[in-house]
């Protein structure tokens, strides 16, 4: 499955209104979304047939269009259907979900008011993106995140993520798995897909504040896992030399769920007893079950 490319699958997408053969959803390369990113999108997770936290992540897309400027022409409420139909019709049990707005083909210049809002709902079967029982190592990326008033920042706006494929390409083309960013004041700001925590040798968890990232879903779930055991968390700027002493690290993302760090630069940290439990809490939550 891995090795099929993605518009050579099988199946249906919810496409302007309707479920539509998978190979017939085209868009004209003169697309406004294309040229110039006026292209908002989702990343959601099935588990065992259940899209976790849906209504947030449609939520969040309405919020990124609105931030770019465009208005999504569905309710949530039918969207939030469409997605469950897509995730039905594609007998979808563990896997991954792309919902994507964009301007169409209309106007073809920086002024786009007149274009076509297209919206896609695709999903397909995926499992783990990361191994979340093994440390990854992460590079420090030579790319800061913009600056608040530079960018609606706090959306998943296409535009951003240009920073974020070439911090992950150059990490991958020096070994490591993922990259770490600095924030435009070089505080710690995140990875290129993930938000980060720290643990420092008192057990205490330390994050920063989400004033110029993405305040992820799966950040403030685990932030309410944590207190829920009675870990003290910190939501503060951090600075890069402080990592000298934290002994633990890990990742959270709809993708990257809970995710250990075992290296940053120079820097090393243990998966350790306190990270493996909030995974296994992470995990226990998206099922159902009983938090562990
Ligand atoms: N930061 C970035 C840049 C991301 O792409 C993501 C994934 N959506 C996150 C943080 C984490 O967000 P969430 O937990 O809502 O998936």
């Amino acid at each position: 499955m891995e090795s099929v490319p993605y518009d050579k699958r099988s199946g249906k997408i919810w496409f302007n209104g309707a479920p539509v053969n998978w190979s017939d959803v085209k868009i004209h390369v003169l697309s406004h979304g294309l040229h110039y990113a006026s292209c908002v999108f989702e990343g959601e997770r099935v588990y065992d047939g259940e899209i976790f936290k849906l209504e947030e992540h449609t939520e969040r897309l309405f919020h990124s269009a609105s931030r770019m400027g465009f208005k999504i022409p569905y309710s949530q409420e039918l969207l939030n259907k469409a997605t469950k139909d897509i995730v039905a019709i594609q007998k979808i049990k563990n896997g991954y979900v792309r919902p994507v707005a964009w301007r169409g083909s209309e106007m073809m210049a920086i002024s786009a008011q007149q274009t076509k809002i297209n919206v896609a709902i695709a999903a397909w079967e995926w499992g783990p993106y990361y191994d979340i029982n093994k440390g990854i190592r992460l590079n420090i990326s030579k790319w800061k995140r913009p600056a608040p008033d530079t960018i609606p920042w706090d959306t998943k706006a296409s535009g951003l993520y240009m920073i974020c494929t070439l911090s992950k390409h150059e990490a991958e083309q020096q070994g490591f798995t993922d990259s770490l960013m600095f924030d435009f004041q070089g505080n710690i700001a995140e990875a290129t897909g993930a938000n980060i925590f720290f643990k420092n040798k008192s057990g205490e968890l330390h994050t920063p504040i989400a004033d110029s990232f993405l305040n992820g879903i799966t950040r403030r779930c685990v932030i309410d896992i944590a207190k829920s055991k009675g870990i003290k968390i910190f939501e503060r700027k951090i600075k890069p030399e402080e990592m000298i002493d934290f002994v633990g690290c890990f990742l959270t993302g709809t993708a990257a769920e809970v995710t250990p760090v075992s290296q940053i630069d120079k820097y090393k940290f243990t998966v350790c007893d306190l990270i493996k439990d909030l995974s296994k809490s992470y995990q226990a939550l998206v099922r159902k079950k009983t938090a562990a």
